[in-house]
């Protein structure tokens, strides 16, 4: 009996009751490796001891002290360490609660941006098929994901999308990687030109693409050309690096290795690991100034923004993964992982491609290699294997609707940091048996 709504009614739920390292434990005593960081968030692992002790720390001087009154010297801390790495030109912060709470604001910054600039006219948001933004009204109406925004299109505000960059299902027979690239950057050109480039406020994607794709990476040289065309047309770029940010990638932004920068970039899980629920937006000194000579403030705010203990959490899990290096290890370990994968899976009849970046993997399950079909979704394939692998004490994330939503399935892999060359292989020999019992039944 639970009087909690869960994310299944019907699904029975093992109860976690400790964490430590790369595993979390059942109340029956079972160890599972966290071989996805739940959804890309565990980046530290589970129950680090720095971050616990900063946060006894933090709770010991002051919890909660409201924003509208009071800033704190840990948020400030942490807005310094944020603008410190950022891309090229981001010099402020805006700290909430999570990734959603993070893209909303960043849509209302970038409206307020051109209202404050004295362009009004500017109304539309373009962002990409296949994408995931989060779950609250603006964000869901950005992602492109059909089935999750299907029974709420009412309620969503006017959003536009173009294809993603895809290689595995766009890239055409003969064409190379750098002029796929190039095609696929365009159709955001062509978007523009049909709304009028002068209505629009910006284009949202994720640099690598997350939950709704399975760990696509972009073409060399797709988002050089997208900010050309953002620049060209005075449109702001907004990069969604809340599952790809933080280090997932090797870097600590994602955007680093397609050598641009945007606008704004929206950041959320890896930010806080798990330890406390934060976001954040960083923004580009134009924005700043707009404001401030502008109205003089942002025109939004919530109750939790700038919380000192998430804030305590962040400014820990951020301090762990430059002293200990972890950068380094997210590279060498995300190599280990590809390598890995490749010999288990790289001739399995049913995997159509393996991808990503650092320690941001995804696993393209097809019925056919050679056509590409996908499984039929009723066979509800993601389900089984993520079942199969929870048996084996294994969490990865599969998922349905790698296609359009509704069509194919993928297994996203993303394990925390701290992982070592035998938890590599132990996490791609649990996978590939949970796959062949997948399989199999
Ligand atoms: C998870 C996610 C979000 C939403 O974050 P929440 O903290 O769940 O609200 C937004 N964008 C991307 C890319 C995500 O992976």
């Amino acid at each position: 009996m639970t009087r909690i709504l869960h994310r299944s009614i019907h699904a029975k739920l093992p109860v976690a009751v400790a964490g430590r390292g790369i595993e979390l434990f059942d109340a029956d005593g079972k160890a599972y490796i966290d071989a996805s960081g739940g959804a890309a968030v565990s980046c530290l692992g589970h129950g680090h001891p720095d971050v616990i002790a900063a946060l006894h720390e933090q709770l010991d001087r002051v919890a909660y002290a409201h924003t509208g009154f009071f800033t704190t010297e840990v948020a400030e801390k942490l807005a310094d360490r944020l603008v410190q790495d950022a891309p090229e030109g981001l010099d402020h912060v805006y700290l909430v609660s999570g990734g959603s709470e993070a893209i909303e604001a960043a849509l209302k910054m970038a409206r307020q941006y051109f209202v404050e600039k004295g362009e009004p006219k500017r109304r539309h948001i373009i962002a990409r098929r296949q994408s995931y933004h989060g779950n609250t009204l603006g964000a869901l109406a950005a992602g492109g994901n059909e089935w999750r925004r299907a029974q709420f299109a009412p309620l969503l505000i006017e959003t536009h999308h173009i294809d993603p960059c895809y290689a595995y299902r766009y890239q055409r027979h003969g064409e190379s990687e750098e002029e796929y690239g190039l095609r696929a950057a365009n159709l955001l050109e062509e978007k523009l030109l049909e709304l009028g480039p002068d209505e629009v406020i910006a284009f949202v994607a994720e640099p690598v693409v997350g939950a709704t794709a399975g760990a696509v990476p972009p073409a060399p040289g797709y988002f050089r050309r997208i900010r050309e065309i953002c620049d060209r047309y005075g449109v702001l770029l907004i990069l969604d690096e809340v599952m790809c940010g933080m280090g997932r990638t090797g870097t600590l932004y994602a955007c680093e290795q397609d050598s641009v920068a945007p606008d704004l970039v929206v950041i959320a899980k890896g930010l806080g690991g798990g330890y406390q629920p934060i976001g954040a937006v960083l923004l580009a000194a134009k924005i700043f100034e707009a404001f401030a000579g502008g109205s003089g403030f942002f025109q939004h705010g919530h109750t939790y923004m700038g919380h000192p203990m998430a804030a305590a959490a962040a400014l820990a899990v951020q301090e762990v993964i430059r002293r200990d290096d972890l950068l380094a290890n997210i590279r060498a370990m995300g190599d280990r992982l590809d390598e890995r994968l490749r010999q288990r899976f790289g001739n399995h009849h049913h995997v159509g491609d393996i991808r990503g970046r650092g320690l941001f993997r995804g696993v393209e399950l097809v019925a056919d290699r050679a056509t590409k079909e996908p499984f039929d979704p009723k066979l509800k394939l993601n389900a089984r294997i993520k079942r199969e692998a929870m048996a084996r004490g294994l969490m990865v994330y599969p998922m349905g609707g790698t296609i359009d939503g509704v069509r194919g399935d993928h297994i996203l892999l993303a394990p925390p940091f701290i992982v070592e060359e035998r938890d590599i292989d132990e996490i791609v020999s649990r996978l590939g048996e949970a796959v062949d019992a997948a399989f199999a039944a």
